[in-house]
């Protein structure tokens, strides 16, 4: 399983970090007790009968070890081990702590430890679940790898080879390659296997429906409640072209089998060979577009591909660029330059103090690092893009896929492979944009332009204060009758260019398609959801006097806040400096904007609504965002949808519809500058 889901409605509560981190935590931290001679990775053959309804479950499992002194692992707190063999005679096992055993092993040789375990997989709502821990109930079960309901060793890799039998009306899915499988009156089983050292196997069990597709030599299958069979073959289609487009960019599927597989929790998950996602999320069409290509490319960056976690993670925003930004980049490079507007609206309403250098970056835990990890580092491949051209940038991703495949990959490698293609060093760019956080930030000086013989000559001054950068600047120069398009290399914090053109200047515009990751002015981003619900000091002031709207008010902040939450009450905030959330009956609305001061409101689309929210800055440019509803209906209808729309300045609803959204226009900016008039 990577850290994988992105798409904006749902965010994964764990990450992969945190589960390497707890295995390490429960496995590797004694480290004399785990001093083991180097082995190769152990292999399991397993054979499993569950009963989703009940979650009961039954676990044989043979595992193969050699070169080893000990096997010690891991097991999930709700399995019980009922026996336990060497080479087939009863052996014991002795415990280390909670959860963690080690089998001592009379030498190196190859054994075979034999268990059997039996247990309940938790039933789903008896107690909290994270995408961490299995859970069991009638519509599915979900036993994800890392929650070890096999035992798992402290290298967290092993190769298996899994049988499962469940009741004839279910079917089972996992990781691995499906080897072959049988119903009868009795039950339906399944076998799976993986031959190259992998992660745990992840089962999921439900009442499925299986839909088939055949594509060069691939088998791709949708397990899919009865409700969403009539969208089978259009995912699979879609998964099929995704998988087409990857294989010719970087290499060939590393998988045998593609799955997506429902789910009944709502989650967006991306496991080797196949992705498990919501129920509910299967219908909505960004899913089955943006969000299945950014699934299935994980196969490449993530799973065929594993993240070397010590140094950071590469692999998030790398998917982002390749599959999120290249459909956006399919229909037009203007909605291409919307999305890099759009990530750096994000950064600049991401407060200094929760910005990170792009090596921290593990895992999206929050939307902060969301900003970070994925969007500001897809930003950084497009602007490597531009450093090294095309073509480099795609050969070096070719050379880092085919050396690095079924293996563990670090940020060093992939900038060797970048590097290599690109024939030349890449230090300075991999140090400036990934070691430190923030960003340049550009405006423009002085100018003057002055006729000269045979035409006129423009100049500039370009200053750029955060001093270690070094990047390529396009600058557009409209004359009356042409633009020139030039680039020029920045890595003063003053640049002071010269340009001369036959016919007269119009206007200069700096980075005109928005190609430089940057930190924007005020002045050139509208306010959105994030610049409140991302800062800190944010207060939330909740104007009515209805307990229940209160409580419903108090709940909605809670979940559209990002931070630590603050209530206030508006008449103390009369000139405040912190930004603010308003959440107010539609009927008070008026009477707050003027206690606020904010007189002058921002115009909305002219569509009948009965709850919205929109930003706008006070006199002093600190933003607001002003939740209204007509009541407390409304109110609670915005629980779900609104803080899915952070990346907007306004979305109205009706019902808990969002009926139109959108940004506040951005201005020209600071790096515009009209030259009609200098001479
Ligand atoms: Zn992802």
């Amino acid at each position: 399983m990577n850290p994988s889901s992105c798409w904006p409605n749902f965010h994964r509560a764990l990450s992969k970090f945190l589960i390497l981190i707890i295995t390490a935590v429960l496995c590797c931290a004694p480290g004399s007790l785990f001093a083991q001679a180097s082995s190769s990775p152990a292999e399991h053959v397993l054979e499993i009968s569950l009963t989703p309804a009940s979650g009961e479950i039954e676990i044989i499992d043979q595992v193969r070890v050699t070169g080893r002194d000990n096997y010690s692992f891991r097991l999930a707190p709700w399995l019980d081990i009922e026996s336990i063999s060497l080479d087939d005679r009863q052996w014991r096992t002795e415990k280390l702590g909670d959860h963690e055993y080690v089998v001592a092993l009379p030498d190196s040789k190859p054994h075979v430890i034999g268990f059997i375990l039996r247990g309940m997989v938790p039933v789903r709502g008896t107690q909290p679940t994270t995408t961490l821990s299995s859970s069991s109930g009638s519509d599915g079960v979900y036993l994800p790898g890392y929650d070890a309901w096999i035992p798992q060793d402290e290298t967290g890799l092993m190769r298996y080879r899994m049988l499962v039998k469940v009741a004839p009306g279910e079917r089972a899915v996992a990781t691995g390659k499906l080897i072959s499988e049988q119903t009868t009156n009795e039950q339906y089983q399944a076998t799976f296997e993986v031959t190259h050292p992998s992660e745990a196997p992840s089962l999921f069990v439900g009442p499925y429906q299986v839909t088939q597709r055949l594509s060069q030599g691939l088998r791709l299958r949708t397990y899919f409640h009865a409700e969403l069979t009539g969208l089978a073959d259009v995912y699979l289609a879609a998964a099929d072209g995704y998988i087409q487009r990857y294989q010719a960019s970087i290499g060939a599927y590393p998988y045998a089998d593609f799955h997506i597989v429902s789910a009944p929790l709502p989650v967006g998950l991306g496991f080797p060979n196949l992705t498990y996602v919501g129920r509910q999320v299967i219908p909505l069409p960004f899913m089955r577009t943006r969000s299945l290509a950014h699934e299935v490319l994980h196969n490449w960056w993530g799973n065929g591909v594993t993240v070397d976690y010590s140094s950071g993670n590469w692999a998030e925003g790398l998917t982002t660029y390749m599959a999120d930004y290249a459909l956006a980049q399919d229909k037009g490079e203007a909605e291409a330059r919307s999305m890099r507007v759009k990530w750096l609206r994000d950064f600049a309403a991401l407060p200094a103090q929760r910005d990170q250098p792009l090596r921290d970056f593990r895992s999206k835990q929050h939307q902060a690092s969301q900003v970070i990890g994925y969007n500001k580092l897809a930003f950084v491949f497009h602007m490597l893009t531009n450093e090294i051209g095309q073509s480099a940038f795609n050969d070096g991703l070719r050379r880092f896929w085919s050396k690095h495949v079924y293996g563990q990959a670090a940020w060093a490698d992939l900038q060797a492979a970048f590097e290599q293609a690109a024939g030349r060093d890449l230090d300075w760019f991999f140090r400036q944009w990934l070691e430190r956080s923030g960003a340049p930030r550009l405006s423009l000086g002085a100018h003057s332009v002055e006729q000269i013989a045979g035409g006129y000559r423009t100049r500039i001054e370009i200053l750029q204060p955060v001093t270690g950068y070094r990047f390529k600047l396009p600058v557009l120069l409209a004359t009356v009758d042409a633009k020139q398009r030039h680039e020029i290399m920045i890595s003063d914090t003053l640049t002071r260019v010269e340009f001369v053109t036959p016919a007269k200047p119009r206007y200069i515009h700096v980075d005109p398609g928005s190609d430089v990751f940057r930190r924007l002015r005020r002045d050139e981003t509208p306010p959105i959801l994030r610049d409140v619900t991302l800062n800190p000091s944010a207060i939330t002031v909740i104007a009515s006097m209805d307990t229940e709207f209160v409580e419903v008010a108090r709940e909605l902040a809670a979940r559209l806040m990002d931070v630590e939450l603050r209530f206030e009450i508006l008449t103390a905030l009369q000139s405040a400096e912190q930004p603010l959330l308003l959440i107010t009956t539609s009927n008070n609305l008026a009477q707050q904007l003027t206690q606020l001061g904010l007189e002058q409101l921002p115009e909305l689309p002219d569509i009948a609504h009965s709850a919205g929210a929109w930003t706008a800055r006070r006199a002093n440019g600190v933003p607001v965002l002003v939740v209204t509803a007509e009541n407390v209906l409304e109110l609670r209808s915005l629980l779900r949808p609104l803080p899915h729309y952070g990346g907007q300045s306004y979305v109205l609803f009706a019902a808990g519809r969002a009926l139109s959204r959108g940004v506040w226009p951005l201005g020209r900016g600071s790096l515009y500058r009209d030259l009609q008039g200098s001479l």
